[in-house]
């Protein structure tokens, strides 16, 4: 399954802003945003020119980087996500938000997406009591999420549901019984993606 493999701090300073994709190392003074504030590359520190496709392009890299999500694969969620009622750029922003990997974080269950997606791909985790290997698996309201029994990522769960201070309103979180339910789709103010996604709509729609 295809994935992006590049070093993660890069696309945080690349973008400007810290992205979280390391997990607990974002919230250290070794987070390269922190140390280095500039973009990388030999002209990273250059001047830049600002264009209106500039800062379209890369509010779509940032919510692609943001979820770990490649090329074709964002193009197919802005596809499914046009296709919907409502507004376009919400429902794009709902579908990434509703991606299984993306959840297990929402919920305090891993650290970063990455590590989310392993904990999937390992099959870790069940949806309904299936197990579930899908990382973009799209999770629905009422939908119960429970770690494997027996499973041996136990301890690496526990140890993330240490670092999460709050969990969405549209979720519910047990963190000693390592389940957790989903109570309804996350509205547009409850997504604290870092993201405009008007300007990505703006991008897709040339
Ligand atoms: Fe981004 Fe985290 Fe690296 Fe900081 S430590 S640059 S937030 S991935």
């Amino acid at each position: 399954m295809a994935r992006d493999r590049g070093p993660q701090c890069k696309q945080c300073r690349r973008e400007g802003e810290k992205l979280f994709l390391k997990g607990e190392r974002c919230l250290t003074d070794k987070c390269g945003v922190e140390r280095r504030a500039y973009p990388p590359g030999q002209h990273g520190r250059g001047r830049s020119k600002q264009s209106e496709y500039r800062l379209q392009l890369r509010e779509k890299q940032k919510a692609r980087r943001f979820y770990g999500v490649l090329e074709k694969q964002f193009r197919a969620y802005y596809a499914k996500a046009s296709r919907q009622e409502g507004v376009t750029g919400e429902n794009l922003l709902r579908l990434l938000e509703s991606r299984l990997d993306n959840v297990l974080v929402r919920l305090g269950f891993a650290t970063s997406r990455r590590q989310a997606r392993q904990l999937v791909l390992h099959g870790h985790w069940s949806v309904n009591g299936r197990r579930v290997d899908v990382p973009s698996y799209q999770i629905k309201p009422n939908d119960v999420i429970s770690i494997k029994s027996g499973s041996t990522a136990d301890q690496v769960i526990r140890g993330a549901t240490e670092l999460t201070s709050a969990v969405p309103a549209w979720l519910q979180a047990d963190h000693d019984g390592l389940t957790a339910k989903v109570l309804r789709h996350p509205e547009r103010q409850e997504i604290d993606t870092p993201v405009q996604e008007q300007l990505i709509v703006e991008l897709y729609s040339k």
